[in-house]
């Protein structure tokens, strides 16, 4: 991926390095937020399976260390989701409102409570931030086999995705569907909201290579290895040996490559609509 001379986003929040307390996240915040955070496709039980708090102390303090290449990278791409989004969203009639990303490490107290590193990136849409701790990166590369530049901005391109389904009111339309559903059926809008994050994702860099030539050789293919690697089927079967299609949150490798191959070839955020199709 071509990203040395992109413009770097205003709205990276570094909070690497930020002292935090251990979590404090119980009773009713801690469901929310388990509850946000399946909803968003990360692990609850990450919330669900910690002690009840005694208090409540925050107590971060912020510490900025020097810029690196890899938040570099994550603020170019950002910014480069900003003027894709701003433009599509002018198209439709629209402003588009920046999201925040935080960099973290290790843990963080999000507007939606707190979390670990071990969720994997995710987007709170109380406070409309995006968070990634990048040693997920590492993961990515070394435990799902899927590395490369352009890999990781189809992350933050998904996360992202996740942002525009707050702000076109898709996702609240979800939680309140959800509410009124049985576990199976939640699950199953928890797949379709993720594979369209995944299709928008498609739709960023569709319009990113088309206006500033972003794209290199193998880049489609290291997303798509991405994509296919973080596939709820192949995570389970890592995991625990077999697949429970009804468990799954984010869809199957093969449905995330389809969605994610949608946007890409269509640019058209229409296209991405995968309520209303029969098959995903
Ligand atoms: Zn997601």
């Amino acid at each position: 991926m071509r990203w040395e001379f992109g413009r770097r986003s205003r709205n990276v929040e570094d909070r690497r390095g930020a002292r935090i307390s251990r979590p404090v996240v119980g009773g009713g915040i801690g469901l929310i937020l388990a509850l946000i955070i399946a909803l968003l496709g990360g692990d609850p039980g990450i919330l669900l399976d910690q002690a009840p708090p005694e208090a409540y102390p925050p107590g971060q303090t912020e510490v900025v260390p020097a810029n690196d290449e890899m938040a570099e990278f994550v603020s170019v791409v950002l910014a480069d989701t900003e003027d894709t989004w701003s433009a599509l969203f002018q198209q439709m009639g629209g402003a588009y409102r920046e999201p925040t990303l935080v960099l973290f490490s290790g843990a963080v107290e999000s507007g939606c409570g707190f979390a670990e590193a071990a969720v994997g990136p995710f987007y709170c849409p109380l406070d409309e931030k995006v968070y990634i701790d990048l040693s997920f990166y590492e993961d990515l590369q070394n435990r799902h086999q899927a590395p490369g530049d352009f890999a990781q901005a189809y992350v933050i391109a998904h996360e992202v995705g996740h942002h525009v389904q707050n702000l076109l009111g898709i996702s609240g339309q979800v939680r309140d569907l959800q509410r009124q559903v049985g576990q199976a059926e939640a699950n199953q809008l928890s797949v379709r909201l993720e594979l369209q994050a995944d299709c928008f994702s498609g739709i960023w860099a569709h319009h990113a290579d088309r206006s500033r030539q972003i794209l290199e050789a193998g880049d489609v293919e290291e997303a798509l290895n991405a994509a296919s690697s973080i596939g709820d089927d192949r995570l389970q079967r890592e995991s625990r040996g077999y697949v429970v299609p009804e468990s799954f949150t984010h869809g199957s490798s093969a449905q995330r490559v389809r969605w994610f191959k949608q946007g890409i070839q269509t640019g058209d955020p229409a296209q991405c609509d995968t309520f209303s199709t029969t098959s995903l």
